[in-house]
């Protein structure tokens, strides 16, 4: 550890079951890496509390005071305040509520961080324009546009999972039928070839190499799926790339090859924008609550000159 005085800043990922958080210096070096459980079943206050721990705890361990604390949470976001997570059962919680220290914070919508990250650091780089595409439990979505997450006018922005694309579909969890998330996650895979197979407990990795018909009748269905909500985005959005992350897009050929033959096929007046994999894995939410750290630490130029030492690793749904 060489951080001197404000030579970092604390960063910090919240997800539904675990938190990731780390130290991040000025020039990108990851000089601290934890990662700890988020107590979900005891509560929002207490999930709260365990996030100003977590915070304390990192900051203790640099060397001097961190230049600012960047925190990337679910649901409903403002720079200032955390304002709805229906997994976390928070509502209306001011940033400063996060962290025991006096130094800036900014916050994050989760999965706009992770897009934030891949555009400054990982796939996106030097691209104005692309969708990030984490698929895994669920399916979420960061809109990349002139190199910035866009979140719309109340920050419901990308929410592409949600996109009905079979109108006389299944019933998603959020109320509304045939949204891509019911077809195409990994979840949704697994599920919906346990429901037809009578097979419990198979992973949607296993149903993507199956060779068995209704695993590949299922398969079909979530490639179809993904082909038609990323024809309506590309036909929205001209993205240059779509970059695709998450625990499925491990399946490699298995998932890129048949979407991007159907994508191709499914546009008939323009050219199919290319597909990439992600490439910060688990470290896409931290990075990217370190980019917002810096910016609250008032250097928002620090970023697009790190070389960085990430190991892309799949990220666990
Ligand atoms: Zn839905």
């Amino acid at each position: 550890m060489s951080a001197s005085s404000s030579s970092f800043v604390v960063a910090l990922d919240v997800g539904g079951t675990s938190m990731k958080g780390g130290l991040v210096s000025e020039s990108g070096a990851v000089l601290l890496s934890e990662r700890r459980p988020t107590p979900v079943a005891d509560g929002p206050e207490a999930v709260v509390g365990a996030i100003r721990d977590f915070i304390g705890h990192l900051a203790a361990s640099g060397d001097g005071n961190p230049a600012g604390v960047g925190l990337a949470v679910p649901g409903l976001v403002s720079a200032d305040t955390a304002l709805y997570a229906a997994n976390l059962g928070w509502s209306d919680v001011p940033a400063i509520d996060f962290t025991p220290l006096d130094v800036p914070i900014m916050l994050g919508h989760d999965v706009r961080t992770g897009g934030l990250a891949e555009s400054v650091l990982g796939a996106g780089r030097g691209v104005s324009d692309f969708l990030f595409l984490p698929i895994g439990t669920g399916i979420a979505g960061a809109m990349i546009l002139h190199g910035e997450p866009y979140g719309g006018a109340s920050g419901w922005g990308g929410e592409i999972g949600h996109i009905p694309v079979f109108p006389d579909g299944e019933q998603c969890a959020c109320g509304q039928f045939g949204c891509l998330e019911t077809y195409a996650s990994a979840a949704s895979v697994g599920r919906r070839y346990s429901l037809r197979s009578g097979l419990e407990g198979i992973r949607a990795e296993q149903v993507v190499s199956s060779d068995d018909p209704v695993a590949i009748e299922v398969w079909d269905e979530a490639v179809e799926a993904l082909s038609l909500a990323l024809a309506t985005y590309t036909l929205l959005l001209d993205p240059s790339m779509i970059v695709l992350g998450g625990g499925l897009a491990e399946a490699g050929p298995a998932l890129f090859d048949p979407v991007r033959t159907r994508l191709v096929k499914r546009l008939a007046f323009r050219a199919a924008p290319p597909l990439h994999p992600a490439a910060l894995g688990v470290d896409a939410g931290m990075l990217g609550a370190a980019l917002l750290g810096w910016r609250a630490a008032g250097r928002p130029e620090l970023g697009p000159g790190w070389v960085l030492d990430v190991r892309s690793q799949p990220l666990v749904s």
